[in-house]
């Protein structure tokens, strides 16, 4: 891969990048079904569950993303979309859960494999940056819980700008805000939509990190980050 060692800011994606999202929020949704006894109500297994809430997520964050619904809108309505696929309909509640769940998830420390040591590989060669499509007060609980703010030095939180990739305007907010070229910039994300080809339309090299095998894409790809040593 020639050209990478020449860059100078690298850009990576929060969730599921760096913080081990899916980990972390694992952990506290087995805690959820089973503190408010979910097995009873939507009679499956926590892997039923779950799948349908992940599946749920997933599209509202899709929606999210195209500017189609907002914040709270995925908040107050994604645990009992869940519950609906099972014949449970029950909104207070779900409101409960995700109160617990957004307290207690962010809390997690779980990073992806080698994380530390390749930002400590990475920090002194390179100015180090994040991009993430999140919520403010959430990917702060996040960055300082897991030891990751200190390495970067733009954050820069989708909620904050009014943008989330992978318009092209907020890559070029974030070039101003790091003081760098469009040639001189990397994006490194596991979403293929919001970094990859966001940062592919506004000019940038982008590197996708997929651990299983997933799109027909073509272009540079990891699947440890540990992968990143060699590269840069
Ligand atoms: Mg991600």
């Amino acid at each position: 891969m020639p050209g990478l060692k020449q860059k100078r800011h690298l850009f990576f994606d929060l969730d599921d990048t760096l913080w081990d999202f899916q980990r972390n929020s694992n952990y506290v949704l087995r805690q959820l079904y089973s503190e408010f006894d979910l097995q009873a109500k939507l009679k499956t297994d926590f892997d039923g569950f779950l799948s349908a809430y992940k599946r749920i997520n997933q599209q509202l964050w899709q929606q999210y993303n195209q500017r189609l619904v907002d914040k709270n809108h995925i908040r107050n309505h994604r645990f009992n979309l869940a519950f609906k696929e099972f014949g449970y309909d029950n909104y207070s509640e779900n409101l409960s859960i995700t109160e617990q769940y957004l307290e207690r998830a962010p809390k997690g420390t779980h990073l992806k494999e080698d994380c530390l040591a390749v930002l400590d590989y990475l920090k002194p060669k390179y100015e180090l940056h994040i991009i993430t499509n999140g919520f403010k007060e959430i990917q702060a609980i996040k960055l300082d819980g897991a030891g990751l703010r200190n390495y970067f030095g733009q954050i820069i939180i989708s909620e904050e700008h009014q943008m989330v990739k992978p318009e092209e305007q907020l890559f070029r907010l974030a070039e101003r805000l790091a003081g760098a070229h469009t040639n001189e910039c990397v994006m490194i994300g596991d979403n293929f939509e919001s970094d990859i080809k966001g940062a592919l339309n506004a000019g940038w090299e982008a590197i996708h990190f997929v651990e299983d095998n997933e799109p027909a894409y073509t272009g540079r790809q990891i699947k440890k980050l540990k992968e990143l040593k060699a590269l840069f």
